[in-house]
């Protein structure tokens, strides 16, 4: 069978390519191992307002409008930040994937649901793309192929492209809960090395709790929910714990020729929270316009697909720079001067310095404002001295905590899990 392009994913970003691939007439596969587009479902689904905004999104899919938070440090501090009007929705992911599908299918896109690509072969004439399922195997050829296979990379070495590198390790469940005004994020060495944990209220009975962490997240997940800060309020699990690997530097190529990496794929994703949809949709719109272009001169040799690989870096390349550095220092920081951070953002300047420049999906510009404050070296470089002295871990993460594993049993975190602070 042949196509204009095979996509392969159908996550937001090989959806949205295809949508706008589609609608421009160009003859689109886009190949998806589960049956179920959206399933298993493993995302916390906040997407940022700015999402919303630039594309054509379906509202269907929100679950509630955010429009504040609070930090929790490891030492028993907190800071709550809040704005007049949403910064963000949640979403349910599963739902936003399967309309933005619809759409694609309706502008003519075919969905090749519980095929897994298995192979791509790359010769100069078409990308070949092996598809399996239970009763057996199918090539379909096509110009161009375009890997949004989010955080699996096995194919990448087939196009001649390397996979992403640096990874969060992140878990997640939904659990049965009470009324929860809002989102809670707990931050620390010792609660999330290097990215965070959180608690996000879905409706009045249920809150999806995570964590994101350089390492194995499990231990810190189950320390997190056995925590007194969640171990009252959270009852419990609706849903199996997913446990997934999200990148957090950007794949050293996306380009190649005949083939284009896009989303997780690439390494799309915010560095400092795992956070990849709103990179994935405007990714995904560069790639479909280096297609289409591609379609109209009939050049899809690397030379002639670059283009968007500058796009995307031109379009987010300051905010991975600056997130992957932030990450690092957070990473880097001991619970003290963490605690001494969200200190320093009760300020009233600090606050003030937030409202100005913190941007859901764009945190160059918070990052900037930050290095250029001195309370926030200060805090930092006092911080330095105090490292040599190790932080107490809060008393709840001392024990060995009870939790949850990936099936929903309780397991016990390893007592030596606070050695790898
Ligand atoms: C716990 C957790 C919480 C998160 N929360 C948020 C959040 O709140 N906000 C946010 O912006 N981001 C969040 N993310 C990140 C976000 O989920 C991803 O950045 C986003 O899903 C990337 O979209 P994608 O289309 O690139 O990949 P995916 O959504 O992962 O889609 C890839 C698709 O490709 C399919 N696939 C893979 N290999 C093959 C193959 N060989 N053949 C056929 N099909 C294949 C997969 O089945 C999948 O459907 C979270 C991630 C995790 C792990």
């Amino acid at each position: 069978m042949r196509y204009d392009v095979v996509i392969i994913g159908a996550g937001p970003a090989g959806n949205w390519a295809a949508g706008r691939l589609a609608a421009a007439g160009l003859a689109v596969a886009v190949v998806e191992e589960h049956r179920v587009i959206g399933e298993p479902r493993f995302c916390t689904g906040i997407l940022g307002a700015r999402g919303f905004d630039e594309f054509d999104l379906p509202g269907q899919a929100v679950q509630r409008a955010l429009s504040s938070a609070t930090i929790y440090s490891p030492l028993g501090r907190s800071v709550r930040i809040s704005r007049e009007t949403p910064q963000a929705y949640l979403m349910d992911r599963a739902v936003f994937d399967q309309l933005l599908a619809q759409r694609a299918a309706k502008s003519g896109a075919d969905y090749w649901l519980g095929w897994r690509a298995e192979a791509i072969a790359i010769d100069p004439h078409d990308a070949r793309v092996t598809i399996r399922d239970h009763a057996g195997s199918v090539t379909l050829r096509a110009d161009a192929c375009l890997l949004a296979t989010g955080s699996s990379h096995r194919l990448h070495a087939m196009t001649g492209l390397a996979a992403p590198t640096e990874f969060l390790d992140c878990v997640q469940a939904e659990f049965a809960a009470g009324a929860w005004p809002e989102i809670e994020l707990f931050v620390g060495r010792s609660v999330a090395p290097g990215s965070f944990g959180w608690a996000v209220p879905v409706d009045e009975r249920r809150v999806r709790v995570g964590v994101c962490v350089v390492g194995a997240a499990l231990p810190y997940f189950n320390r997190l929910l056995a925590s007194p800060a969640l171990a009252e309020r959270v009852g419990g699990p609706l849903t199996p714990l997913r446990k997934r690997r999200v990148p957090v530097a950007p794949a050293a190529r996306s380009v190649a020729d005949r083939a284009m990496l896009v989303g997780d794929a690439a390494g799309q994703v915010k560095p400092l929270t795992g956070g990849g949809i709103y990179y994935s949709l405007r990714c995904a719109d560069l790639a479909a316009d280096a297609l289409i272009e591609g379609a109209s001169t009939g050049d899809f040799s690397r030379r002639g697909l670059l283009g968007y690989e500058r796009a995307w870096r031109r379009a987010i390349g300051r905010d991975l720079a600056f997130g992957r550095y932030a990450r690092r220092l957070l990473a880097w920081s001991g619970d003290r001067q963490i605690d001494a951070l969200v200190g320093l953002c009760q300020r009233d300047e600090m606050q003030a310095l937030i409202a100005r420049s913190a941007d859901f999906d764009a945190h160059h510009r918070l990052f900037v404002e930050l290095f250029r404050s001195p309370a926030f070296w200060g805090v930092l470089s006092r911080g330095l001295s105090g490292r040599r002295r190790r932080a107490p871990a809060p008393a709840w993460a001392a024990g060995a905590g009870e939790g949850f594993d990936r099936e929903g049993a309780v397991v016990t975190a390893p007592s030596d899990s606070l050695a790898a602070l």
